[in-house]
């Protein structure tokens, strides 16, 4: 049996931790070494088969800047899924992917499903986060964790397909 459904996700994280980049590899296939900041925020949709439905992403991929901070609820608010994404190669992109965590607790929807993604994987000798702690930490706090490349592309469609697994389903 054939059943279609679609969602709405959002990307947070702070700027240049590539959650642009990763919703560009995953529409299009595509990565750009001078990826653009994006402005307010950008809105992509896809559309897949997973497992026996079919299931359109409709992402919107957030410009992480302080100074649009305010507009970030606009796109969480509605949203059934959310990736919070920072680069393993800089702390500071953790410790905000944390506070976004705690703003979703506080304020999304209780029964988001979130994720957790440790970015720019393939930046290994420039490793500043480890991927034990970031593990934990998304243990703790209900998230589900991957490790991605939106450069070689490693685990970009997984994280987007085991978000579409996890679901709830009407
Ligand atoms: P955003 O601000 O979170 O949307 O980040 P962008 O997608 O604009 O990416 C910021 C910069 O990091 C760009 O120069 C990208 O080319 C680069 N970048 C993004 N993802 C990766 C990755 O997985 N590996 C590497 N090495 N660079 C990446
Ligand atoms: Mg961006």
């Amino acid at each position: 049996l054939l059943s279609f459904f679609f969602f709405f996700q959002v990307l947070l994280g702070d700027m240049g931790a590539g959650k642009s980049s990763l919703v560009l590899r995953f529409v299009k296939g595509q990565f750009l070494e001078f990826q653009e900041s994006t402005i307010g925020a950008a809105f992509f949709s896809q559309t897949l088969a997973v497992n026996d439905a079919t299931v359109k992403f409709e992402i919107w991929d957030t410009a992480g800047q302080e100074r649009y901070h305010s507009l970030a609820p606009m796109y969480y608010r509605g949203a059934a899924a959310a990736i919070i994404v920072y680069d393993i190669s800089s702390t500071d992109s953790f410790t905000r992917a944390k506070k976004w965590v705690q703003e979703l607790q506080k304020q999304g929807n209780p029964n988001m499903v979130m994720a957790l993604a440790g970015n720019k994987a393939d930046l290994e000798d420039k490793r500043k986060v480890a991927a034990e702690e970031a593990r934990a930490y998304a243990e703790e706090n209900g998230l589900f964790f991957m490790e991605t490349s939106a450069k070689t592309a490693a685990n970009v469609n997984e994280i987007f397909y085991e978000i579409a697994k996890r679901l709830p389903r009407a």
